[in-house]
């Protein structure tokens, strides 16, 4: 038998581990240990060594902040010669945010960070958390990923280019606007052509900083004033929730565009994304988003909103400054944006 790989798990909280209480669901650290030391599937011979580290408190995503995505992102520093790979068991409501944030914090990443978590619980009946963690750890031990990634219901997703979809399929992600990275049926199957490359240099971990960004969502009637303030005087960093191919109201932008050019000369950095979770940004196509193009916005294409939004905060945490940033924004920095 040759050398086992060594993961491991960090358990940050989610349904997957939850038990159920007056208050509804929330998470449990006893239940849990005893149901992981449960699965014969991970005691088997062709398992990894596992090690779980587990965090207090565990929380249900929805608590989740930038001050847990650091603490993630220091415990795989702190760990990163240790062990092969990592499984973070996280709550699915936040799920793609945290895993767009690592993307960004994990710099030359050169081993598999896989999220994953579950619909139902593992104390429940038809818990789709069993599968999701056995296939997280297999997907953990290859030696083909080295990038931060979501396995979920048979599918390996990269992290920074996911999205949640269903509150209640069992298929609760996508990446619409990239293909799978691995698919687990019968067999394991890895897109050896898209995932990510040997990396050089040397891993590097980059806390974010508490920096204000924000995301704003166009809907038609939307009162541009009630958010003049926030937008010019107290966010650096601004993800626009577009319609479409990145259209806002052009009708009222008399109160929008004099708006965001100011937001720009006050240094506030604005990123067009689209509400649509499939397709592109394309600034300029339509008249309702003419303007935006021409006052400095910034086209964020492809990108989600989860992972605009981060590497905003990323950037920024980078102490760069904002002309940098809005360069960078433009640039692919880990397979989150098309060229
Ligand atoms: N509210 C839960 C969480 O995000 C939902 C889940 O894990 O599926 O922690």
């Amino acid at each position: 038998m040759k050398n086992k790989k060594n993961i491991c798990i960090i358990y940050t909280g989610g349904t997957i581990g939850m038990i159920k209480s007056e208050k509804g669901y929330i998470p449990s650290s006893v239940e849990f240990k005893e149901l992981i030391n449960s699965i014969s599937d991970l005691k088997r011979e062709e398992m990894p060594n596992l090690e779980i580290i587990q965090f207090n408190p565990l929380l249900d995503s929805s608590n989740m902040s930038i001050h847990e995505w650091n603490k993630i992102g220091q415990t795989i520093s702190d760990n990163y010669d240790l062990y092969d790979g990592f499984v973070i068991l996280h709550g699915t409501d936040t799920m793609s945010y945290s895993a767009s944030a690592l993307s960004f914090m994990l710099e030359n990443l050169n081993k598999p960070v896989i999220f994953t978590g579950s619909q139902i619980p593992m104390c429940e009946l038809r818990s789709d958390g069993y599968g999701n963690l056995v296939t997280a750890v297999l997907m953990a031990q290859s030696d083909y990923i080295k990038e931060v990634c979501i396995y979920f219901d048979g599918k390996l997703l990269r992290g920074c280019r996911s999205t949640k979809m269903s509150s209640s399929h069992f298929a609760a992600f996508a990446s619409p606007n990239f293909e799978i990275l691995a698919s687990a049926g019968i067999e394991i199957e890895y897109n050896k052509n898209l995932l990510k490359r040997d990396v050089k240099g040397e891993f590097k971990f980059t806390p974010f900083k508490d920096v204000p960004v924000g995301i704003i969502k166009m809907f038609p009637g939307i009162q541009f004033k009630l958010f003049e303030k926030v937008m010019t005087e107290q966010l650096k960093g601004v993800v626009l929730e577009t319609f479409g191919a990145g259209n806002i109201p052009s009708n009222s932008s008399g109160h929008l565009i004099p708006m965001i050019k100011r937001a720009y000369e006050n240094g506030t950095v604005i990123v067009v994304c689209s509400q649509c979770v499939q397709g592109s940004v394309t600034l300029g196509a339509y008249e309702t988003s003419q303007a935006l193009n021409q006052i400095g916005a910034i086209n964020g294409g492809d990108m989600t909103t989860e992972a605009a939004m981060t590497k905003l905060l990323y950037l920024f945490s980078k102490d760069m400054d904002i002309d940098e940033i809005r360069r960078m924004m433009n640039i692919d920095l880990r397979g989150e944006l098309s060229a």
